[in-house]
């Protein structure tokens, strides 16, 4: 175990911790992070970084070149908040109103942060380290944003990599996994066309509503007889409008859909199977149907090669104990998923408490919060990761 480094960096956790808590304070959402970004480019220059701000539009990158190495790292923090009601009641609370680091993406900021000081100071890597502070991950796109402004261009790099905090995981615990580890999540809205008429004369409507009920069910069956069984798929149907009064049959319904998969042909096959199955439903009740196909995330790929790499890194500094080598995939998306499709990489997991311990409230609960004991730890990773990397 790499006990030095984590020393080092529990030595700098109060810093840091502070640092969090200040984010932590000042919420942003998606491509809003303006004081984030800011915060996060001055500590970055003070420590010698070259900064490019403004890379889709919040986002920045901090290179440092050490030595002769000829290799090239991307590590990667997200930095907006969620438009959550923050409950914990916590010091240090957001004071945005309906504004909140319910993802810990204020603890992964603050995590790089750390290992940016320490890497800096210590200059004990041979190459180019270019770290990456994106925007709008909550379902912004903000890492397809910087890859259209030119990042990989700008900043090529041989691997990236990120670090999400899990509830649920004892804290502290590194978990890492090879292939599809996030799902791919898409959209679709449906609208639904009839002939309005009189509740008691259906014969004269053609009823819309009738229609959405027999789609919302037929839906059902592509996860149970068109997918795989040992594939993962999801296809919700979130919202169903339709109708104001008991004697009305309305002119139209709509339907909002969210569908997901953790393989890139699954994902295909749902998308060519709802649209076939809505349009052909609506063709046998007469309504016309309108589908709005809207692509979200992509499936988050981990290679194997930087996978191995990052799970020897995981080994090293914490050991085999708190380390899972394959942890198992999950059905949330993350648009890291973007960079992955361009650059080789993995995206891990740190545990943020499981049990009956704070740390164990889901991201996206108005009682999360981020655990201030990951911040050296996810911080000598980074340091270790890098010093690994660039040799
Ligand atoms: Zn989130
Ligand atoms: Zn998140």
């Amino acid at each position: 175990m790499s006990t030095h480094l984590l020393e080092a960096l529990s030595e700098k956790a109060d810093e840091f911790i502070a640092l969090r808590h200040d984010i932590h304070r000042h919420p942003e959402l998606a491509f809003d992070e303006h004081r984030t970004s800011a915060l996060v480019a001055d500590k970055l220059q003070s420590w010698g970084y070259a900064v490019e701000r403004g890379l889709g539009g919040t986002g920045l990158v901090g290179r440092l070149v050490r030595g002769d190495g000829q290799r090239r790292l991307g590590l990667r923090a997200d930095m907006d908040a969620l438009p959550i009601f923050e409950a914990t009641g916590l010091p240090h609370a957001s004071c945005h109103a309906g504004v909140m680091h319910a993802c810990g993406h204020d603890g992964h900021t603050a995590m790089l942060l750390a290992a940016a000081q320490h890497l800096a100071q210590s200059r004990n890597f041979s190459g180019t380290l270019n770290l990456i502070f994106q925007p709008a991950e909550e379902g912004g796109g903000g890492a397809l944003r910087m890859m259209d402004d030119g990042l990989f261009e700008k900043y090529p790099c041989d691997a990236v990599f990120a670090m999400h905090n899990m509830p649920g995981t004892p804290q502290g615990r590194l978990v890492l996994r090879e292939g599809a580890t996030m799902a791919s999540s898409d959209y679709a809205t449906v609208t639904l066309t009839g002939v309005g008429g009189h509740g008691a004369m259906p014969h004269q409507a053609t009823d819309p509503i009738v229609a959405a009920a027999s789609i919302v069910m037929a839906l059902q069956t592509i996860v149970s007889r068109n997918i795989d069984p040992l594939q993962m798929a999801v296809v919700t149907v979130g919202a169903l409008h339709a109708g104001k009064a008991n004697n009305v049959i309305p002119q139209s319904a709509t339907l909002e859909l969210s569908v997901r998969a953790l393989d890139r042909e699954v994902r295909r096959k749902l998308e060519q199977r709802i649209k076939a199955l809505i349009t052909a439903q609506a063709e046998s009740f007469e309504v016309r149907a309108q589908i709005a196909w809207r692509p979200g995330y992509a499936v988050l790929v981990n290679t194997p090669e930087e996978t191995a790499f990052a799970r020897e890194v995981a080994l090293e500094l914490v050991g085999e104990e708190r380390v899972t080598r394959q942890g198992l995939a999950l059905s949330a998306s993350e648009d890291f998923a973007f960079m992955l499709e361009r650059v080789p990489g993995s995206y891990l997991f740190i545990g943020n408490g499981d049990g009956d311990s704070a740390g164990a409230c889901m991201v996206h609960n108005p009682g999360y919060d981020f655990n201030d004991a990951n911040l050296p730890i996810g911080a000598a990773y980074w340091v270790l990761l890098a010093q690994r990397f660039l040799v």
